[in-house]
């Protein structure tokens, strides 16, 4: 049974600060699982975690996987920025970009960050713009087809705009050469939310044999392998969770067969993972505030598919808990809904839950990745705050809310707050 990280207790203590919605994330959670990792992944000298900013780009939480050597994935202007301002910057940073554009690549470039190239295209693109070709620097690979692990589809790369092709990765890498670059990183990125600890290894073997192949051919010294992200959590409550030690342990298997013998053993395991950092260590804690009975049962929240857009945009599945009502019987169908005007704005649909009255606060579970970082403004709907919850049980704001103040902030030409009475 899936359990929140909070008590009704300690979120009754929050609001009294800080009022819902607000999404709330476990410290102790985070350091536990970062630490783990590094663990599974000890036996490759040259590991490095960097963290897919995008997936949840608070400074605060970042600097807590800082402390265990995280670096960060980056892939727009802000994201590079932010961590600039964190202090992560030069080789910590791996700029994950597609379609980039120029000013992006100028900044990565001032501050040092790895250059992880989509497209053959933009080797070209590349130089034009910055003057030259990094001695270090890598390419992104796309295999086409459909990604299989044994025998089911995990997803469909033929589909997806990323990457080089492996006849590209060749040349690619051939003209990389020519051009200055001497030290190689090749990436991957095939299966999204993967729960099963197959996929990282699987991944691996391929991307380890087409290194070989890449490092025989064209003579190119390969320095590093990135996994990239997709390694899952369960967000559903009979899913098993992935053993991050099994991945490590079957990433390592595939490594003493494929690249030491090929006299690769000193080739660094990168990894961008971003949801398997802190999604299961983020939720998002609302309040019902209205019930609704029509032709359906209806509770409705604080919260709106603006603070988590998951289930709107995907159909994606969130477990909820009524904090208070862990241990009352599921004997309610309801739809748990946003104040959006759009119908696809319900947190969850059909979904037995016990009865819930006004006033009962709501835990989102596993909202600590592409959750707050994914929402928007649509109907002029303000974004949440974040808070911390610290391992000694205090909390911390580490984002404030949205006011209407910074809603109205890029109406340089109109001043909407001079004329507002309240
Ligand atoms: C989104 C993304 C990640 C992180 O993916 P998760 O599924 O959150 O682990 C890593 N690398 C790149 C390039 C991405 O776009």
């Amino acid at each position: 049974m899936k359990k929140p990280f909070v008590t009704k207790e300690k979120v009754e203590e929050i609001v009294k600060k800080y009022p819902t919605p607000f999404h709330l994330y476990d410290e102790r959670g985070i350091r536990e699982n970062v630490k783990a990792l590094k663990e599974a992944f000890a036996w490759n000298k040259g590991y490095k975690e960097y963290f897919a900013v995008k997936a949840t780009p608070n400074p605060f939480l970042i600097r807590i996987l800082r402390e265990y050597g995280c670096g960060c994935d980056c892939s727009s202007m802000t994201e590079l920025m932010l961590s600039d301002a964190i202090g992560i910057r030069g080789e910590d940073i791996m700029f994950s970009s597609n379609n980039t554009p120029a000013e992006e690549f100028i900044y990565a470039d001032k501050v040092g960050a790895i250059i992880n190239l989509d497209d053959i295209t933009h080797i070209e693109f590349l130089e034009k713009t910055i003057g030259h070709i990094p001695e270090t620097i890598s390419c992104r690979y796309n295999p086409g087809g459909v990604f299989k692990i044994s025998n089911s589809i995990m997803d469909n790369p033929g589909d997806a705009k990323y990457g080089f092709t492996t006849e590209q990765l060749f040349e690619g890498y051939r003209m990389l050469m020519a051009k200055g670059a001497k030290k190689f990183g090749l990436h991957a990125f095939l299966a999204s939310n993967t729960v099963t600890n197959e996929y990282y290894p699987t991944l691996a073997k391929d991307m380890f044999e087409l290194a070989v192949r890449l490092k025989k051919e064209t003579g190119a010294d390969i320095r590093f392998i990135n996994l990239s992200g997709g390694i899952g959590v369960p967000y559903e409550p009979d899913q098993k969770p992935n053993d991050i030690y099994a991945i490590g342990e079957g990433v390592r298997k595939v490594f003493e067969e494929v690249l030491v013998p090929a006299g690769m053993g000193d080739v660094a395991i990168y990894t961008e993972l971003g949801r398997f950092m802190m999604a299961p260590y983020g939720c998002l804690v609302t309040k019902a505030i209205h019930e609704k009975h029509t032709h359906k049962e209806y509770v409705g929240v604080d919260a709106c598919a603006v603070h988590l857009m998951r289930p709107a945009m995907y159909g994606a599945y969130h477990h909820i808990t009524v904090l208070g009502k862990e241990n009352a019987p599921c004997d309610h169908k309801y739809d748990i809904t946003g104040s959006l005007c759009e119908n696809n704005d319900k947190f969850a649909i059909d979904r037995m839950l016990p009865a819930i009255e006004k006033g009962d606060y709501l835990v989102l579970h596993d909202t600590g990745a592409h959750g707050f970082s994914m929402g928007y403004n649509y109907n002029g709907k303000l974004k949440s705050a974040e808070i911390l919850l610290k391992e000694n049980g205090e909390f911390e704001l580490i984002r404030r809310a949205e006011t209407p103040k910074d809603y109205f902030a890029t109406f340089d030409c109109f001043d909407i707050l001079k004329n507002m009475e309240y």
